[in-house]
């Protein structure tokens, strides 16, 4: 398949625009006033058949700045509802979002939208707008969790403007253009159930299960392919959980509406990837509560996945048959979480007395305040006899010392090449992650004008894994002045 060379070649699909109109709004996007590229990516560019060179356009600016249709588009904000920090909120739906159409890529089709480019029916007290702090945060996300492997919506461009935006200080605008398959939540069902419209919830389960999960249309007659919807939605989530809690990412608002059908991580805002290490951890500065902290991430899923099960119970009417979908989850997770977590530690496959050394490593991570990432990227060094960058970590060294004993004989247990064991450990430990000071430094230079961190980030966090010559400062802990650093719901 050649390369479209400019948007127009772009082959259109717009399934989601097909079905009836009860689902969405059109409408047009609210375009920012003298719109500059900040950044393009070429990676996500080739998911659609483009070639890059259609990233340097006027064309291309206009269409992302929402100023000019996508060519073969059809533009519109979609309905949702949703469970807001464990409250029904009832309906929500994309309050500065625009969906410009779905386009046939060469490897399967990516719906686009732009978020940030003003009011929708469903804006509520919102501007429709996006700031670019929050803006280049979701940008760099996305692409930092792929490069990690873990599913997330991707991001093909990145504008700004001189627009300003009142946020606790008055910002300036951006729009993030962001790539998934599907946008559809669990949030998309709970909308139609709550509104007692089977007839809508079951033509929106048809969708899902027709363009996503067609497998599941083969589960057998009736309520069979919902059921069958639902498990692998549970599936999927409880691995994308167990994918988080490896790397020590916390999303910061796992309401039900910015859970993906598809399991993907979906809505960047006030996210983190932890320095110091606390079990218990709140990335989003305006969580009081602490209901979205590190630990609490599998059986919040589980909760969402609770909403999204009543909703297709619906058409599903088996209680006891959803129920029983639902306990599938947590050995899901667990054997999810153990497999990657053996992985990480270099020990093979998990046995029960694991569960022991990794209890130990995470109390004494959380017990002294140990950064999450360099702790594991630490162990491959320990295992070829290098112990001191691992017990650097620690205040208390005579404990890391001691759980570093107790590792060892486990290793000592799986005898084989430690060399290659090493290697293994750290192509799934990364040496580099989206630290919240190196978003802040990248936003920093970008409201100059200077994308120089931000390409640089970017190039590192797609390839976390090997040692980046000269790239020191991206692996190292926080700076001083990066401990007042605060994330919120703000954006
Ligand atoms: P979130 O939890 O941040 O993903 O957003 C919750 C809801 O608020 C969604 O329906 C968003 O579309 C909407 N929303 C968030 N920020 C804004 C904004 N600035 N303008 C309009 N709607 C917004
Ligand atoms: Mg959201």
């Amino acid at each position: 398949m050649s390369l479209a060379a400019s948007l127009d070649e772009l082959s259109l699909n717009n399934s989601f625009a097909a079905l009836p109109p009860d689902f969405y709004t059109r409408l047009e996007p609210q375009g920012l006033t003298a719109p500059r590229l900040l950044h393009a990516n070429e990676d996500a560019a080739a998911l659609l058949g483009l070639d890059p060179r259609a990233l340097g356009s006027e064309a291309f600016l206009r269409v992302f700045a929402g100023l000019d249709p996508l060519p073969g588009g059809a533009t519109l904000a979609a309905v949702y509802s949703g469970h807001q920090f464990g409250v029904w909120a009832g309906q929500l739906g994309d309050g500065r979002a625009h969906l410009l159409g779905e386009v046939r890529g060469p490897q399967g089709n990516w719906e686009l939208q732009l978020k940030g480019a003003g009011l929708t029916p469903y804006s509520r007290m919102g501007d429709g707008r996006a700031v670019l702090r929050s803006s280049v945060r979701e940008y760099l996300a996305s692409e930092a969790m792929h490069g990690l492997g873990i599913p997330t919506t991707r991001a093909l461009a990145l504008v700004v403007s001189d627009d300003p935006v009142i946020r606790e200080t008055v910002e300036t605008a951006a729009i993030v253009t962001r790539m998934a398959p599907s946008f559809v939540r669990f949030g998309s069902f709970e909308h139609w159930a709550s509104r007692r419209q089977p007839e809508l919830l079951r033509q929106l389960a048809d969708y899902v299960i027709d363009n996503y999960y067609p497998a599941c249309r083969t589960a057998g007659e009736g309520a069979a392919p919902y059921l069958s919807l639902l498990r692998e939605v549970i599936g999927r989530t409880a691995r994308l959980m167990a994918q988080w809690q490896h790397v020590g990412f916390c999303h910061g608002v796992m309401n039900t509406d910015n859970m993906s059908i598809l399991g993907l991580t979906l809505d960047y805002g006030p996210y983190g990837f932890m320095d110091a290490f606390r079990l218990d951890h709140v990335c989003n500065h305006s969580d009081n509560q602490g209901r979205y902290a590190w630990n609490r991430q599998p059986s919040v899923a589980l909760w969402n996945l609770y909403r999204l099960g009543g909703a297709l119970n619906v058409l599903i009417g088996d209680v006891d048959a959803v129920k029983a979908e639902l306990e599938a989850f947590e050995p899901q997770f667990t054997t999810a979480f153990h497999d990657g977590m053996a992985a990480k530690l270099g020990i093979g496959s998990w046995r029960v007395d694991d569960e022991a050394l990794l209890d130990g490593l995470l109390k004494l991570m959380h017990d002294q305040r140990a950064d999450f990432t360099l702790t594991f990227r630490h162990l491959s060094d320990a295992l070829l006899g290098q112990t001191q960058p691992f017990l650097d970590l620690y205040m208390d060294r005579d404990a890391a010392a001691a759980w570093l004993q107790q590792w060892s004989a486990r290793q000592d247990d799986l005898g084989g090449d430690r060399e290659a064991r090493a290697l293994a450990m750290n192509r799934i430990n990364p040496l580099y992650v989206l630290r919240n000071h190196l978003a802040e430094n990248a936003i920093r230079a970008a409201k100059q004008g200077d994308t120089s961190v931000l390409v640089e980030l970017l190039r590192i966090l797609r390839n976390p894994f090997d040692v980046h010559a000269g790239a020191e400062i991206y692996a190292s802990l926080p700076p001083d002045w990066a401990s007042d650093l605060e994330v919120s719901c703000s954006s």
